[in-house]
């Protein structure tokens, strides 16, 4: 193997000395140890979903709810989402929301890496785990990828992928550019969406009687995943399964 030129080593050396890293979050410089992109107290205010959860939309429940099927965020869509169940690793409020806003606008991709440890924690609790055969990640329109750089949904999607040994196919594209959500009241939504969802040519063979993990950032109403998901269902797809870092009521900003 080739040596190191010396130079290189010095300058790596620099690097580490003269760039402290910080909290993606807070802004608190780390400190040697910590490795991750958010200090380790900013990641314990998250108060991640624990037993109580709706299973149809994802959205957690107050404690001593239990697990329940039908929820306030969710009675829009008495069709359902076309999913067979969503999972959420917390509601979309304080720092688990700022931590999603960060990866989604502020560029810190790092950030992806504890929401796909959450929600790999989540599929193998819930048993989601054991039914899904591969992983989806929700496109974004190629014109706001290019702007972005990168595709939030994706970046959660990888790493979730490896922790549940699952492959990860990248076959749904966006086919007309939609509103932007936020901006719109949840029947417009659904009708906003319909449509939005193609899968990509030749790629219908890696879904195919499958049952596909759907992944996304923030959910909201629901309707862009439920489209998403009934565009794979209607490719072959057996089944989807959602799964969302932030379960967000109806008129958050996502
Ligand atoms: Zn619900």
């Amino acid at each position: 193997m080739k040596a190191l030129a010396p130079i290189q080593f010095i300058s790596n050396g620099l690097l580490d000395l003269t760039l402290p890293r910080h909290c993606a979050v807070s802004g608190r410089p780390l400190i040697a140890g910590e490795d991750g992109a958010v200090a380790p107290e900013v990641l314990r205010e998250i108060e991640l979903a624990g037993g109580d959860y709706c299973s149809r939309c994802g959205a957690p429940q107050g404690r001593g709810v239990g697990v329940i099927r039908d929820c306030l965020s969710c009675r829009d869509y008495r069709e359902g989402f076309g999913t067979r169940g969503v999972i959420a690793a917390g509601r979309y409020e304080g720092t688990l929301k700022e931590v999603c806003l960060a990866l989604k606008f502020g560029g810190e991709r790092r950030l992806a890496e504890p929401l796909a440890a959450w929600l790999a924690q989540l599929a193998f609790d819930r048993g989601v785990a054991d039914k899904i055969e591969l992983v989806v990640p929700m496109p974004l329109h190629p014109y706001r990828r290019l702007s972005r750089g990168y595709n939030q949904a994706e970046l959660i999607a990888k790493p979730l992928a490896q922790a549940l040994a699952k492959p990860l196919f990248d076959v749904l594209r966006r086919v007309e550019k939609t509103q932007r959500q936020a901006t719109l009241s949840a029947a417009q939504r659904k009708g906003n969406v319909d449509g939005a969802f193609e899968v990509r040519a030749g790629r219908t063979s890696d879904i195919e009687g499958k049952l596909v993990l759907l992944v996304d950032d923030v959910m909201t109403t629901g309707a862009t995943l439920g489209a998403a998901a009934r565009t794979l269902k209607k490719a072959g797809a057996k089944g989807v399964y959602g799964a969302v870092a932030a379960r967000a009521a109806l008129g958050a900003d996502s």
